[in-house]
């Protein structure tokens, strides 16, 4: 994959590029581990979005850029998502004028109507910085005067997805009918995840442990304690959600 220029890895739509959503990660798999089963819900009521990674995932432990390219392909797919490729140098990531660019191109030829990041706050440094470049990125896609190419667009929402931190979240998202969907999606990164033939990708990680499945799932399964649910996606976002109807934000109680 170019290092130059974004490369829109599936399903590249000449049609209207005015989407519902972007999410956005720092490596090829955050986004599937932090939101994918809200990507999923959102796709099953006919929402159109759109993914973005920052970088290509080289300096990951296991697999190459090539092969993370194909196993995002796969998950975008079932996501039902489009999927970009920034390029961005993984490791180095550093919030500049570049980086913010090619995500402002992003924004203003997707036009999004909400953005899902990593939170601010992340232990791996990438991810950090890919919630600061997001933050300008967001912001600055809307100046008209803005010496960039495009029509002037600004999301209206921004969403961070919480990783294995302690933040307490804005509100829950019930993923239980999509959590096998998720998990289906998270496997698509074959080169990542626990595998006694992985040849010489078997390099020690988080990601590869035999008992991160299990943690997955207990992170999804406290977060859906939370909101009696079997299953769900925690957020943090800055401003309060409007809410038009509160008979319909939940609490019945378990079946
Ligand atoms: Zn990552």
């Amino acid at each position: 994959m170019s290092k130059s220029s974004p490369a829109t890895l599936a399903g590249a739509s000449p049609v209207s590029r005015s989407v519902d959503y972007m999410a956005i990660g720092a490596h090829p798999d955050d986004i599937e581990l932090g939101c994918g089963g809200t990507l999923l819900r959102l796709a099953s009521l006919g929402k159109r979005g759109v993914l973005v990674d920052m970088t290509d995932a080289s300096m990951g432990t296991r697999g190459t850029p090539e092969i993370r390219a194909k196993e995002a392909r796969a998950a975008a797919k079932v996501l039902g998502a489009e999927r970009v490729n920034l390029g961005l140098p993984d490791g180095r990531l550093a919030d500049g004028w570049d980086a913010q660019k090619r995500l402002i191109d992003q924004i203003r030829l997707w036009r999004p109507k909400v953005i899902l990041t990593h939170h601010r706050h992340e232990e791996h440094p990438d991810h950090e910085t890919t919630a600061r470049i997001v933050k300008q990125a967001m912001y600055k896609a809307g100046l008209a005067k803005l010496d960039v190419a495009g029509t002037p667009h600004r999301p209206g929402r921004l969403f961070s997805f919480i990783g294995m931190e302690a933040h307490e979240p804005s509100f829950c998202v019930d993923i239980s009918p999509f959590w096998d969907a998720k998990i289906k999606a998270v496997l698509c990164y074959k080169s990542q995840f626990h595998n006694p033939a992985a040849g010489k990708f078997k390099g020690k990680t988080d990601l590869a442990s035999p008992a991160f499945l299990e943690f997955l799932s207990v992170r999804n399964r406290f977060w859906g304690t939370r909101i009696r649910r079997r299953y769900a996606e925690a957020f943090v976002t800055g401003e309060l959600p409007e809410v038009h109807d509160i008979t319909a934000l939940g609490g019945e109680r378990f079946a």
